[in-house]
C-alpha cells in the first residue's frame, strides 16, 4: 500500500438547498519521499484535497490514508491531534507571529510535538542561519516563507502540506521554495504535497495530479528526478 491514499473520495458542501460537489470521487496515491503536485484551474477541488488530507476537513465519502492510520475515520477530536502533531502546513501568506522571532515562531510550532527538530538547525538547513533573531517584518517575502517551511518542518510531521507556497513571491524566489521543498522532501523522506495552479510547478514533481471537476484527470510519474540533476 501507499503512504498517502485516496480512494473514491466525495466531498459535498451543502449550501442552503444547493449541493456543491467540490471532489467528485477523486482517487490517487503518493509514496514516501515524493514530490508530489496537485494542479488545476481554479474551482477545480484542490484545496478541498488538501484540506480532507490535512485533517481540516472531512470527506462525504471515500477513505482517506495516511502510512497505516485512516484518516477519513478520524472523529474531531482525533483530527485536532492530527493536524497539530502529523502535518506541517506551509500556506501562500507564510501566517507568522508578528512579534516572534524567527526562531521562536519556529519553537512555537514544534514545542507540542512529540520528536521535535532543535529549531536553530531547521532553520539553518533552511539558509536562515544567520536570522535567528529578526522579526518576520525584517524578512522579504522568501525569508519569510523559509521560516514557514522550517517551521512546518520543526514538527518533524509525517508529511507537509503547501497550499500555493509562492503564490505570494516573485518568479526566482518561488523557484528557490520550490527547490528548498524538493530538498526537504528527498532528504527526509518526509511526502510533500503542493497545490498550485501553475502549470511550471509539475517540472520538480516526482508525481503530478491533474484535477479538473473534483476528479484526478491526470496522473503522471517522474520516474528518476532526484538523480536528474
Ligand atoms: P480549488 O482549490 O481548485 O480552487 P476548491 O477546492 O477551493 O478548488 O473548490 C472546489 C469547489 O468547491 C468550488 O466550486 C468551490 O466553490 C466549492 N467549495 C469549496 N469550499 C467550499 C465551502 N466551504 N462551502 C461551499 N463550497 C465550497
Ligand atoms: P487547532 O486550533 O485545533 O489546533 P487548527 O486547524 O486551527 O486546529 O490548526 C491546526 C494546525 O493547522 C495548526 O498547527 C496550524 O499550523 C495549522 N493551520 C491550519 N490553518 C491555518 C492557517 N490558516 N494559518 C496557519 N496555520 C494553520
Amino acid at each position: 500500500m501507499a503512504f498517502i491514499e485516496f480512494q473514491d473520495v466525495r466531498k459535498v458542501y451543502h449550501m442552503g438547498s444547493v449541493d456543491v460537489t467540490a471532489v467528485d470521487g477523486m482517487t490517487f496515491s503518493v509514496e514516501k519521499g515524493e514530490l508530489c503536485v496537485i494542479v488545476g484551474p481554479s474551482g477545480a477541488g484542490k484545496t478541498t484535497v488538501l484540506n480532507m488530507l490535512g485533517g481540516m476537513d472531512k470527506p462525504t465519502s471515500g477513505v482517506i490514508r495516511l502510512g497505516d492510520r485512516v484518516v477519513s475515520d478520524m472523529d474531531d477530536r482525533q483530527l485536532t491531534y492530527y493536524r497539530r502533531l502529523d502535518i506541517g502546513f506551509v500556506f501562500q501568506f507564510y501566517n507568522l507571529v508578528q512579534n516572534l522571532t524567527a526562531v521562536e515562531n519556529v519553537e512555537l510550532a514544534a514545542q507540542i510535538c512529540p520528536d521535535p527538530l532543535p529549531a536553530a538547525e531547521v532553520l539553518e538547513r533552511v539558509g536562515l542561519g544567520h536570522r535567528l533573531d529578526n522579526f518576520p517584518a525584517q524578512l522579504s517575502g522568501g525569508e519569510q516563507q523559509r521560516v514557514a517551511i522550517a517551521r512546518a518542518i520543526a514538527k518533524n510531521p509525517q508529511l507537509l502540506l503547501c497550499d500555493e507556497p509562492t503564490g505570494a513571491l516573485d518568479y526566482q524566489t518561488g523557484k528557490q521554495i520550490l527547490e528548498l521543498l524538493q530538498d526537504t522532501c528527498h532528504e527526509t523522506g518526509q511526502p510533500v504535497c503542493i497545490v498550485t495552479h501553475n502549470l511550471a510547478f509539475t517540472q520538480i514533481a516526482d508525481r503530478v495530479i491533474h484535477v479538473r471537476e473534483g476528479r484526478a484527470s491526470k496522473i503522471e510519474v517522474n520516474s528518476h528526478p532526484a538523480s536528474a540533476a
